[in-house]
């Protein structure tokens, strides 16, 4: 089905020009999926602060969560091992942020918890 490359409004078959924008419809659709994937991508995540416990990290993020700043949770701890308890490297839970979100992020983190 034709589009406005304008507003991006679909329309019929047949129809040739916008109504609303007075301009030629194109024949493609716009690929917004990939678009959205592509300015994610561009967001980069950098380490805020590395923490000796989960529930310090997950107390990071909630508090980074109230200001609306997304942070992410890494850890090296091994997953489905069956190691058990206390074999394992000494953990470090790492949140990380957005570039853009480092320095409030970092204000609010170290307000919250000291770091490791
Ligand atoms: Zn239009």
């Amino acid at each position: 089905m034709p589009f406005c490359p304008n507003c991006s409004t679909e329309f019929v078959d047949g129809t040739d020009t916008c109504s609303d924008c007075d301009v030629a419809l194109v024949a493609d659709r716009p690929v917004r999926k990939q678009d959205d994937e592509g300015s994610h991508a561009k967001t980069d995540f950098v380490v805020l602060r590395s923490y000796a416990t989960r529930m310090e990290a997950e107390m990071i993020v909630e508090t980074l969560a109230n200001e609306g700043i997304t942070g992410l949770i890494k850890s090296n701890e091994a997953f489905g091992m069956g190691t058990g308890l206390g074999v394992m490297a000494p953990t470090r839970i790492q949140v990380w942020v957005s570039q853009d979100d480092l320095q409030v992020a970092g204000d609010l983190a170290d307000s919250t918890i000291d770091p490791v």
